[in-house]
């Protein structure tokens, strides 16, 4: 029965995710508690970050904020607004055309976390 509650609960916790975006761990258990009461703070944090090892999902670290979570697993980068805080998605097609091929060093890329901080459209708009 327990196996079954945990795969139930875990499922939820990916589905506020997708939902969601990028919420921080925080956000994503105050968003979820609503809904859910009996699901405590402990078990949100638990299984993101069991979801994060086992590469379910993307750990975002961030300038100037907590750890957000990302279940969108294509590489893309991320784009902050400093001003509301609002992640949006930047689809690159590549990481390594973004950097001078040459100065690689015969590195292979196989992921990047890549976040550009600036102004979003609703907050450029109001200024
Ligand atoms: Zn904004
Ligand atoms: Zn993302």
């Amino acid at each position: 029965m327990k196996k079954e509650r945990n795969t139930k609960q875990k499922k939820v916790i990916l589905d506020a995710l997708i939902a969601m975006g990028h919420p921080t761990a925080q956000e994503l258990f105050d968003y979820l508690h609503e809904q859910n009461p009996t699901l405590s703070r402990a078990t949100v944090f638990r299984v993101l970050s069991q979801f994060a090892e086992s590469g379910h999902i993307r750990k975002i670290t961030m300038t100037g904020s907590d750890a957000r979570f990302d279940a969108t697993m294509k590489p893309h980068a991320h784009m902050l607004c400093v001003n509301c805080g609002t992640v949006q998605d930047a689809f690159v097609k590549d990481f390594d055309v973004a950097l001078c091929t040459d100065e690689l060093h015969g590195f292979k890329i196989y992921s990047a976390e890549l976040n550009y901080l600036g102004c979003c459209k609703n907050c450029s708009g109001n200024s």
